[in-house]
């Protein structure tokens, strides 16, 4: 039974009428590759869209099974050791919770970090053909029909396997979804719109976040360990495009990403910065258009710029 590639009616054809949606409703989706990455990356951004009327839909595409507990207190749960990926769903869905987007697991498991020159495990998700792993992903794009989608850069946004696999099987499913030749079982064609690479930890963002925090609180622990890790901060140079304006969220994106108890510690000094002076520094969270098949101009401050229709800005958020 072939369904995609026959154009308009008749459907009588069809076993079971495939899900409609509603034209005018905008759709986000964006595709991290571990439980967490979302909130480290992202969920101030959720938190404004979902907010706005947009329905945003989070993809992880590993369960972080092999992450390193890096709470101590979480690694004194001898759940950590029995059950760890059992322990970062429960703190997904709590995450989920606080911020109010919809989730999907992709059900890949976790390459880790080998050290170079060390392949990843077998059938781990690095270890898997892309056109094999980005199916599960084509289905999900089909079935929630995003406008936008967010993923990481070409290096992954850190050089993490599962972070670079992630952005492959993303950059696929943004270049095949709308192709009924493409995975004819996997639901039917559709074709988002624009699609950005998160920019979030960049180089311009922590020096202004460091500098303002210098300026106001001088004396600050904080200001010597932003200075420990200026080589780090200074690694990602901005290649922003688009800038949207989150800052009255980064109350709720800190506790999204506390959720996630096994992976950041409640006082890390390498997440948790005073959110006023954020607010002051820099209230964005930056992505690039990576690419488009509607016309924008240079800089947004919107990622549904040139989309046409759609419900959103209910007015309370300038
Ligand atoms: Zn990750």
């Amino acid at each position: 039974m072939t369904v995609a590639s026959v154009p308009g009616p008749p459907r009588e054809a069809h076993v079971k009428e495939p899900m409609t949606k509603n034209e005018e409703q905008l759709r986000l989706i964006a595709v991290h590759a571990h439980p967490d990455d979302e909130s480290s990356k992202g969920a101030a951004t959720y938190a404004y869209y979902v907010e706005n009327g947009v329905e945003v839909l989070v993809v992880s595409c590993t369960g972080g099974e092999r992450g390193d507990v890096l709470n101590e207190l979480a690694a004194r749960n001898p759940r950590s050791r029995r059950d760890l990926a059992g322990m970062r769903r429960a703190e997904m869905a709590h995450a989920q919770s606080i911020i109010g987007f919809e989730h999907r697991w992709l059900g890949y498991e976790d390459s880790g970090l080998p050290p170079d020159g060390v392949a990843v495990p077998k059938g781990s998700f690095a270890d898997i053909p892309i056109e094999v792993s980005a199916e599960a992903l084509v289905r999900i794009v089909r079935e929630f029909k995003p406008q936008v989608m967010i993923t990481y850069n070409e290096q992954g946004g850190y050089p993490h396997p599962d972070h670079i696999r992630c952005h492959e099987i993303s950059m696929h499913a943004w270049e095949v979804s709308g192709d009924p030749t493409a995975y004819p079982e996997a639901g039917e064609p559709w074709e988002m719109s624009k699609v950005y690479y998160e920019s979030i930890f960049n180089a311009d963002r922590m020096l202004r976040v460091y500098e303002t925090l210098k300026a106001k609180d001088p004396d600050s622990p904080l200001v010597a360990r932003a200075e420990e890790m200026m080589d780090w901060f200074t690694r990602r140079p901005s290649d922003a495009t688009a800038r949207v304006e989150v800052g009255r969220y980064f109350e709720r994106r800190d506790e999204a990403l506390r959720a996630h108890a096994s992976q950041v510690a409640p006082d890390s000094t390498f997440f948790f910065w005073p959110n006023d002076v954020q607010r002051e520094a820099w209230p964005f969270e930056d992505y690039r258009l990576a690419a488009s098949r509607v016309p924008t101009d240079a800089i947004e401050n919107d990622l549904f710029q040139g989309i046409v229709g759609g419900v959103r800005h209910n007015g309370t958020n300038h």
